[in-house]
């Protein structure tokens, strides 16, 4: 299957997923969206109000308020590809459970695989924690981290930059800072290197009950 192919067989197997209870409350799945071969993918946490309403990722205000930070550094989201660690909306906008972070994270890491995006931009701690389990974002946020061979840009959540004055500016600051780590990433993966000098050789994906990060280097 070519990468477009998988993320529609991804999406499909979502849509009627029984792996854990939020799909006894969703409406509708929110299984992301953008180019399948988009060099930059955000992932945030997972679906709210409206996202369960509509299937599509941050059309609420977290959503709108990411637009803002996309067109901050002339992007477009048709540009990038968007998406969450869970797929179905935890009720009440409620943090993702261990176990439905566990039964969501394959979707994830197919559609990485699939994807194979110079860039993952973190949005939140969840979505952090899938690639940097033990990390904090406030000490990494914005940083360019290595984390098997895949560049990871960690973020605040747009949400919370919304309600935090000094995390908007931080956010907001962080933005700026992604299209020289973006042009840095290319300029590596045009030397043949994923944009890191150490590339940590392990499977291809990162489970999130992990508790080291094996290796990280910055720029
Ligand atoms: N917040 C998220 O983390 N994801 C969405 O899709 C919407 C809001």
């Amino acid at each position: 299957m070519n990468p477009e192919e998988i993320l529609k067989q991804v999406a499909q197997e979502v849509s009627v997923c029984t792996r854990c209870a939020l799909h006894f409350s969703r409406k509708l799945a929110v299984p992301g969206e953008g180019p399948s071969n988009a060099d930059i993918m955000f992932i945030g946490e997972g679906p709210g109000f409206h996202e369960n309403e509509q299937g599509r990722p941050f059309v609420g205000a977290a959503g709108k308020y990411l637009d803002e930070l996309l067109a901050s550094i002339n992007m477009k989201r048709s540009d990038v590809f968007i998406g969450n660690v869970v797929k179905c909306r935890p009720p009440g906008n409620r943090d993702p459970l261990p176990d439905e972070l566990a039964s969501c994270s394959e979707y994830l890491n197919r559609q990485i695989q699939a994807i194979n995006p110079k860039v993952i931009v973190t949005l939140g701690r969840y979505s952090m924690a899938h690639f940097l389990p033990n990390a904090r974002i406030s000490d990494i946020h914005g940083q360019a981290m290595n984390v098997k061979g895949r560049l990871i840009v960690a973020m605040y959540h747009p949400a919370a930059a919304l309600h935090q004055k000094s995390l908007k500016t931080t956010i907001e600051e962080d933005f700026a800072r992604l299209p020289d780590l973006i042009a840095k990433a290319m300029q590596n993966n045009a030397y043949g290197k994923s944009g890191a000098d150490e590339i940590p050789e392990e499977s291809e994906s990162a489970p999130i009950e992990k508790k080291e990060p094996k290796q990280l280097s910055l720029f």
